[in-house]
């Protein structure tokens, strides 16, 4: 198992586009089945997180969660 995952929540995102400004190896935009721009993570598991975090504390609606696994 990755150490860490990774999730933007699409209910609080709001498609602001920070975090792919912050984090572009990370985090893509996208548009949901509505049209509405969302963002998503495009490794949500992985060792090591670098940007990543930066991404989750600039987010303006705590959408990006950084989880570390057990273990
Ligand atoms: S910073 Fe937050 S609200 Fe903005 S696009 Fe990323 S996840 Fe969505």
């Amino acid at each position: 198992m990755a150490k860490y995952h990774i999730e933007v929540d699409p209910n609080l995102c709001t498609g602001c586009g920070v975090c792919p400004a912050v984090c572009a190896d990370h985090f893509e935009m996208y548009d949901d089945p509505n049209g509405m721009p969302k963002a998503k993570c495009t490794h949500p598991d992985i060792d090591s997180v670098s940007c990543q975090k930066e991404a989750a504390d600039s987010c303006p609606n705590g959408a990006i969660k950084v989880t570390e696994n057990a273990g």
